[in-house]
């Protein structure tokens, strides 16, 4: 901070935040263009201590929740299934266009059910929650910026297939990315930005294998003051799915310092992008984050047992233990035999269970 910044005002509710509309907690920029909110972390430069996330408002954000004095009280509720299918039948005639433009296939656009809306010309996205259900649509102006359907909520971009079975599933920012990994043939699921989303990817998450790596990818978009917003991003989002889906979930940029998967396909793709596919992944350096400790109680024995199945009960668990991630806790009184245990367990290691005595 070089003083030379006038200070960030408080919201009040005639000065609301522009990024989550409450008229509370936020402060914004005198001129408006930076805001620092507690309750949205998506679509944050950083995080501003304990204020809240900083925010670089954009010209067309849009706010998602509206003030409550602009928002007719009984809005019916808006049925984006319904909405994405109308939308997709405009687009048809079109998506050839949209793939040349972005450089991805027409199928993966066809497959993220992408829709076009006659009246502002413009390509709609639709998000989905984790069960698969579309809760918003996204609007891509052909100036660039992106704004929501009204009532949308923001969700994740994939394909109804978008697991082939085999390999890792790469977890990108928005529907485009997401189209580029598609056609070079990876399993991709897009995020709804920098960061959020978590709940979702966990939902649809929650039966990958473990075999298989879940990998999320930032934009290589360093700023020149330092802000990294997609590598920030996606160590973040690799730290939440990890947590709630207790398993390493690795973080990358993409390869050869190019901004995002786009823009490698674009770059290297060629006419056969399919066979690129092992190139792209191969460049990924990746960064795994393991989830916390979870202590894992057992169920205490119910009758009283002899020293001997307690110990082999102890052998047992302990064994058990040994390859899953947390805290092993044995409160064994003294003269249970834990340090015998110990010698079996190293011993076990070895192969050497005829030994034990
Ligand atoms: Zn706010």
């Amino acid at each position: 901070m070089d003083g030379s910044q006038p200070p960030m005002l408080r919201v009040s509710p005639q000065l609301r935040c522009p990024i989550c509309g409450y008229g509370d907690w936020c402060m914004v920029a005198p001129d408006g263009k930076t805001a620092i909110c507690p309750r949205t972390a998506e679509g944050a430069i950083k995080q501003a201590g304990a204020a809240g996330w900083f925010h670089i408002v954009h010209p067309d954000h849009v706010t998602p929740h509206p003030a409550p004095e602009f928002e007719p009280q009984h809005t019916a509720k808006v049925d984006f299934k319904w909405l994405s299918d109308i939308r997709r039948e405009r687009a048809e005639p079109r998506l050839h266009d949209l793939a040349r433009k972005l450089g991805v296939s027409v199928d993966a656009l066809r497959c993220l059910k992408v829709g076009y809306n006659d009246y502002d010309q413009t390509f709609t996205f639709p998000e989905r929650d984790g069960q698969g259900n579309i809760i918003g649509i996204l609007l891509r102006y052909p100036t660039g910026p992106k704004k929501r359907i009204r009532g949308s909520k923001s969700g994740l971009s994939y394909a109804d297939q978008w697991d082939n079975g085999s390999g890792s599933v790469l977890l990108v920012e928005g529907p485009s990315d997401t189209a580029a990994l598609m056609t070079l043939g990876c399993n991709a699921i897009g995020r709804p930005s920098n960061r959020g989303g978590y709940a979702h990817l966990a939902d649809l998450l929650s039966d990958f294998p473990d075999d298989r790596n879940i990998i999320v990818l930032g934009d290589n978009d360093c700023k020149e003051d330092g802000f990294w917003p997609g590598k920030d991003g996606a160590i973040q989002t690799a730290s939440e799915v990890s947590k709630r889906l207790e398993r390493t979930v690795y973080w990358a940029l993409p390869p050869d310092g190019v901004k995002d998967a786009r823009a490698w396909l674009n770059e290297h793709g060629g006419d056969n992008p399919t066979s690129m596919r092992d190139c792209f992944l191969e460049g990924l350096q990746l960064q795994a984050i393991t989830p916390p400790p979870v202590i894992r109680s057992f169920v205490p024995f119910q009758e009283p047992i002899s020293l001997g199945s307690y110990r082999q009960e102890m052998l047992k668990r302990r064994l058990l233990s040994l390859d899953r991630p947390g805290i092993y806790l044995d409160r064994s009184m003294t003269g249970s035999g834990k340090s015998a245990i110990d010698y079996r367990v190293v011993l076990n290691l070895f192969g050497r269970t005829e030994e034990v005595a």
